[in-house]
C-alpha cells in the first residue's frame, strides 16, 4: 500500500480524499510517470512513480539477467539521473524562495517596528 512517508497515512488511488496529485510528469527518456503528492494529514510533499506493468517486469527481470542490455540501462539510468537532476534543481529554487521569503519577512518585520516607533 502506498503510504505517505512522513506519518505513513494510506494514500488513495483515485480519490484524493487523504494525499493530494500536485503536478505529473512524463518525460520522454523516462519510462515512468511521476507524480508529486502532498498528504493531506501532514502536509509533507512526495514523489512516486508510476511503471506501465510489462515494462517494470522487464526492469526487474534484467537485474538478474546475465545479458543485461547495457545500452537500454543506460537510456533509463540517464533519464533516471536527469529527473534526480531535475528534483534538485527544484529544491535549490525552493531552497533560494524560501531564503527570499525570510529577509522578505524580516525586512517587513524591522520596517513595520520603525513605522509602528514613528506613528506612537
Ligand atoms: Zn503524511
Amino acid at each position: 500500500m502506498l503510504k505517505c512517508p512522513k506519518c505513513h497515512t494510506p494514500c488513495s488511488g483515485l480519490t484524493t480524499l487523504t494525499s493530494e496529485v500536485l503536478e505529473v510528469r512524463n518525460k520522454d527518456k523516462t519510462p515512468y510517470l511521476r507524480r508529486r503528492r502532498k498528504c493531506k494529514e501532514c502536509g509533507s510533499v512526495f514523489p512516486t512513480r508510476e511503471y506501465e506493468v510489462n515494462e517494470l517486469l522487464t526492469i526487474m527481470s534484467s537485474v538478474n539477467d546475465e545479458e543485461i542490455d547495457l545500452d537500454a540501462n543506460q537510456t533509463r539510468l540517464a533519464g533516471i539521473v536527469n529527473d534526480i537532476e531535475q528534483d534538485l534543481i527544484e529544491l535549490l529554487e525552493w531552497s533560494k524562495q524560501i531564503d527570499k521569503n525570510r529577509k522578505n519577512l524580516n525586512k517587513h518585520k524591522n520596517k513595520s517596528k520603525k513605522e509602528g516607533s514613528d506613528v506612537n
